[in-house]
């Protein structure tokens, strides 16, 4: 028995969980500090812990009105239509909507390089090959339609990530709007807004009145704190958002994370709390961190060491366990993400520990 050729599909190796790391060191969870994943540091809203108590005793049920609920307030929170909001299992899951939606065999796709691994992996599950874009360390990551437009060549797909992951640069709005001008209109500019909340600029929100080639992904994993309930979604443009109906499979955004995520909606307070947190966080980061750091718009900092991997080990050892970018082709860097403001202190005394200077 064989699989299909899977060569070309390199496999997702997720860091390791607090508890591992802190069974490894024999310590306690609670005296480790994890700022690797980008997760919210204030945990989940109150409000979705209650609903999702609330909720535990219907699991035996599909997730109907539940899922319609949300989509609606969601709908309503981005001022359209409930069918152009595609919930989704996690923003990952919206990327294999739009793969199973768009792609056929062969179809090429352009990512960026440094990148979010799943993009290169939901197209080639679905059968594309993967081109990418660089993003120069040398210019601050910036992102520009000129820089994209120079390896475009007709690709299906170009993702976009603002705030990217992980260098934290920003794509302006009329830069995403002149890509789209500028690509063919069978090219669908996916713009990854995961962190969209922690972020001053506006969202491509704006550009779905009149475009028909745009999708936005957003997701309750980072700010909305409910990464473990796998819940996202894609805002759609109006013409071809029927197609959900046709590529979804039933019932995958579960009931637990439907009701969550509606509950953590209304809390604008825990929203608020995570973002302003982030902020300063960031900026702390920036100010007193004893190695150059790039400006983010998300809650996380990259910051440039000599040997990331070398000063990641050398953290967790004292329990700050931290993001080493070898992964994204940046073995020279170290990804942070904000914590709590106490977290955070740690953090950067421990790193600045490690990396020495002044
Ligand atoms: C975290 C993240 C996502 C989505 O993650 P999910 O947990 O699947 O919602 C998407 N894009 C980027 C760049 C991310 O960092």
């Amino acid at each position: 028995m064989n699989t299909r050729d899977l060569s070309a599909n390199i496999p997702y190796r997720a860091g390791q969980g607090i508890e591992e790391v802190a069974r490894d060191l024999g310590l306690d969870p609670d005296d480790l500090v994890k700022l690797s994943s980008n997760e919210n540091p204030f945990g989940p809203s109150p409000k979705a812990i209650e609903a999702i108590e609330a909720a535990a005793a219907d699991v035996h049920t599909y997730p109907k009105a539940a899922h319609t609920d949300l989509t609606a307030a969601i709908a309503d929170q981005w001022g359209l239509s409930p069918e152009q909001v595609w919930l989704t299992p996690g923003g990952d899951g919206l990327l294999d909507y739009l793969s199973r939606a768009m792609l056929s065999e062969g179809d090429r796709v352009l990512a960026p390089k440094p990148g979010f691994a799943y993009y290169p992996m939901s197209a080639r599950y679905h059968g594309a090959v993967v081109e990418s874009y660089p993003l120069a360390k040398e210019n601050g990551f910036a992102q520009t339609a000129e820089a994209i437009l120079d390896q475009y060549d007709g690709q299906r797909f170009v993702y976009i990530t603002t705030p990217h992951n992980p260098s934290g640069s920003e794509m302006p709005l009329d830069e995403i709007e002149t890509l789209a001008e500028e690509t063919d209109t069978e090219t669908l500019i996916i713009v990854d807004e995961a962190y969209g909340e922690f972020t001053a600029e506006p969202s491509a929100r704006g550009l779905l009145d009149d475009r028909d080639d745009i999708a936005i992904l957003r997701t309750f994993s980072k700010a909305y704190g409910l990464a473990g309930l796998r819940l996202g979604y894609g805002l759609i443009p109006s013409e071809w958002a029927d197609a959900y109906e046709r590529i979804n499979t039933p019932f995958a955004v579960n009931l637990l994370a439907c009701h969550a995520g509606l509950a953590a909606l209304s809390d604008d307070e825990h929203v608020e709390r995570t973002v302003e947190t982030t902020r300063w966080a960031r900026e702390f980061m920036h100010d007193e961190l004893n190695a150059p750091t790039w400006p983010s718009g998300g809650n996380f900092v990259l910051a440039e060491v000599e040997d990331g991997a070398a000063v990641a080990e050398a953290a967790q050892k004292e329990g700050v366990i931290i993001r080493d970018c070898a992964s994204f082709g940046l073995p020279e860097c170290i990804r942070i993400t904000c914590g709590t403001e106490q977290s955070t202190r740690r953090a950067v005394s421990t790193l600045n520990e490690i990396i020495g200077g002044d």
